[in-house]
């Protein structure tokens, strides 16, 4: 229970919300900002980011600090400016699994009845007959199929989860795959306002043409990196690039343009072509 008036920091607690990663991996820092448990990968994409041209699409970060024996990456909070905030997590890409990643998974592709369980709670005519009566599947397997039950695959990016100003929260949208499926979830999180789906089309349009003139984003593979929507009643819209948690430098002198269908080897993660699908999505939420 909290008591009125709320102070700042308690309306900033109240505000605060993760829609995706482990519960444990965010702790509250000092005002306006917050703590992700440190990773290596990460620290170095936002030394990188430091002087590249994507540097306002992302939070601020201001280096890393220890915490009750824990290291963490110290950025901004970027709610913190809203007062009770509507905010999105979409996953962009046409897979969140590094090409490293599905490589060692197949090394010993063991049959897992773990992942054989998180399939059929997804959808039951998940398995193929044979997986059925062994009641296991390999994590190759389940790793390609997952991303062909959202819109991943097909549209290269995915919801993740919303949560709304009315604090309903939502991260079931393992099967929301269809454009019209998306648009409908879109329509419902800006609650028919035209104004706020013009500012996230105009940020999406300014962030693609920082994307075209980053460095950064050249020489990366980005998997697993997500845009961050967030607006509030007054109409104030905003679109963050968040997590870089696997994204991975490419070997010296080699660049990606993201936006050609990935062959396992080409490492070509799908972003800008999901991007694009992005845009004409909301463009449609708009017009209709
Ligand atoms: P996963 O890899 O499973 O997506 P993760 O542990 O790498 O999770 P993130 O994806 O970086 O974590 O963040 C998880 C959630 O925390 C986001 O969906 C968002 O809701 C919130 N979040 C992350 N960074 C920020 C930030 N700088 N400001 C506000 N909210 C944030
Ligand atoms: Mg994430
Ligand atoms: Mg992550």
């Amino acid at each position: 229970i909290v008591n009125w008036p709320f102070s700042v920091t308690q309306r900033r607690k109240l505000n605060w919300v993760q829609l995706a990663g482990h519960k444990g991996n965010f702790k509250a820092a000092d005002e306006g900002n917050i703590l992700k448990k440190f990773s290596e990968n990460e620290m170095q994409c936002f030394e990188k980011l430091r002087d590249d041209a994507l540097l306002s699409f992302v939070p601020g970060y201001h280096g890393t600090v220890e915490k009750d024996g824990e290291s963490f990456l110290h950025m901004t909070d970027l709610l913190a400016n809203f007062d009770l905030p509507n905010v999105m997590d979409c996953k962009i890409g046409v897979r969140t699994y590094l090409e490293e990643e599905l490589v060692r998974a197949r090394e010993r592709p063991k049959p897992r009845e773990d992942l054989y369980k998180k399939m059929v709670e997804v959808d039951s005519e998940g398995p193929t007959p044979q997986e059925h009566s062994q009641r296991a599947v390999t994590k190759p397997r389940y790793m390609q199929w997952r991303e062909t039950m959202s819109s991943t695959n097909t549209l290269g990016f995915r919801i993740e989860g919303i949560k709304k100003s009315d604090d309903t929260c939502r991260t079931d949208f393992k099967k929301t795959r269809s454009r019209q499926d998306v648009i409908q979830v879109f329509k419902d999180f800006v609650g028919g306002n035209d104004n706020i789906i013009k500012s996230y089309l105009s940020r999406l349009t300014d962030i693609r043409q920082a994307l075209n003139k980053s460095e950064f984003f050249k020489q990366h593979e980005v998997i697993g990196s997500s845009l961050l929507f967030i607006h509030d009643h007054t109409s104030n819209a905003q679109v963050w690039i968040i997590d870089f948690g696997k994204t991975t430098a490419l070997p010296e002198g080699q660049a990606l343009n993201h936006d050609t269908p990935w062959e396992e080897g080409n490492r070509e993660d799908g972003y800008l072509w999901g991007l694009q699908n992005l845009l004409h999505t909301l463009e449609s939420v708009s017009n209709d």
